[in-house]
């Protein structure tokens, strides 16, 4: 069956924080987006229960209230949205193509903020509540749920640097905090095996994996099973916290091999700009950010995915990862803003002023192109 075709000048692809976030402003600048809401509608925080370091909201808020609160937003501005996920994607030429199931999507510029999924174990009682006890005691963001277990007897899953830095910033709250790995030896960089070894309030369960959360809705978590690797025994350890720290993989395999990414696979943006290595793609939130994984920087990144979206459909130049800022028409100002490069090759001069004397008498300055914004009819 041919798939229906729709064409749009900002394509988003993901409905988490970033997303969602750049929706609301490329909605109110008037580039009518289209969001595609993928696998998770809403994102991440729609499996947690309290967010309470989202600004604005000073009693906190459930997270799936607070995403619902980003979609209407973004809907009262005019955002479109389309219940599918991306399979295929073909960057090769402006519009990109996009490939769901049902429709073939050409998109002027396109916004990839299809976020990260932490990695589980898949143990009983891992699953968010109310199924199992994630959200409820079980948790795989310490900077998001740590202020919650002060005082409390945790376990940290892992024994790579993730482990090692959510177990370290853990104990400004924790009263315990104990190091669940099943080798008998870390993973971690030595810098940060060094930093658990010597705080007081951090052990370690070696050659031990937990196989199932213990705890009731009503009580929260209560304790883990643990199966010693070597000898398959198993033990009750008891504790009111799992932090599970075993990475993140981003969700971006479908851009892979097109999207400059690093070894896991987080998109590089230009770091002045959320621009990708292909001009008129940006990405935002934690599809591009290894580092902080919080719904406010997404939101934050998925802004300035959206103003950038506009400056390059406005034929402004946009900064690119090269360090060279490029325009829609594929226009190229090098990195020290000396020289433009035309899409034909030629290269002029970026100071009509200071070579003004020489232009006049040539007459032949290079006119900016005019604005492709509301080409699509
Ligand atoms: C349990 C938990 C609790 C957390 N608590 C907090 C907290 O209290 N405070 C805080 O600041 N942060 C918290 N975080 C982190 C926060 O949720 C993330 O940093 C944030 O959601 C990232 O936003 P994002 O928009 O980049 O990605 P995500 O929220 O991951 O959204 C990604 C979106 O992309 C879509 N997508 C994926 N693949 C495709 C595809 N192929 N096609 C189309 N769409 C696709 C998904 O459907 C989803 O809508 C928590 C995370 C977890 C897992």
């Amino acid at each position: 069956m041919p798939k229906d075709t729709l064409h749009r000048e900002v394509v988003i692809v993901g409905s988490g924080p970033a997303g969602l976030t750049a929706a609301i402003y490329a909605a109110r600048a008037g580039m009518n987006p289209l969001v595609i809401e993928g696998p998770q509608p809403g994102g991440q925080l729609t499996i947690t229960t309290e967010v309470d370091n989202y600004p604005g909201f000073a009693e906190g808020i459930q997270g799936p209230e607070l995403m619902d609160q980003f979609r209407k937003q973004a809907e009262r501005f005019g955002t479109e949205f389309l219940t599918a996920w991306i399979d295929t994607v073909d960057l090769s030429e402006r519009p990109f193509t996009l490939h769901t199931e049902e429709h073939e999507i050409k998109a002027e510029t396109l916004i990839v903020a299809s976020g990260a999924s932490a990695k589980w174990l898949g143990i009983p009682g891992e699953e968010p509540a109310p199924k199992g006890l994630g959200g409820l005691g079980v948790s795989a963001c310490a900077t998001c749920d740590g202020f919650f277990f002060k005082g409390k007897k945790i376990i940290v899953v892992g024994g790579g640097d993730t482990a090692m830095e959510e177990a370290t910033f853990l104990t400004r709250y924790a009263s315990r905090v104990t190091v669940v790995h099943r080798r008998d030896h870390l993973r971690a960089s030595k810098i940060m095996q060094d930093k658990a070894f010597k705080n007081e309030k951090i052990d370690f369960k070696w050659n031990s994996e937990v196989i199932e959360i213990i705890g009731e809705p009503e009580t929260g978590v209560v304790g883990v099973r643990l199966r010693e690797t070597e000898t398959g025994e198993e033990s009750i350890f008891d504790c009111e916290g799992v932090f599970i720290a075993i990475g993140h993989q981003p969700n971006t395999g479908m851009f892979k091999g097109v999207l400059d990414m690093d070894e896991v696979g987080y998109i590089k943006t230009s770091g002045r700009s959320m621009a990708t290595n292909v001009p008129g793609v940006f990405a935002c939130g934690d599809a591009q950010d290894s580092s902080y994984r919080q719904a406010i920087t997404a939101a934050g990144t998925g802004c300035m995915a959206a103003i950038d979206a506009e400056r390059f459909l406005d034929n402004l130049p946009v900064p690119a990862p090269t360090g060279e800022e490029i325009t829609i028409e594929g226009e190229r100002v090098s990195a020290d803003h000396e020289t433009i490069t035309m899409p034909g090759g030629e290269t002029i001069s970026n100071h009509p002023e200071a070579d003004a004397e020489g232009a006049q008498a040539s007459g032949d300055w290079h006119k900016p192109s005019q604005p492709r914004r509301g080409a699509i009819e």
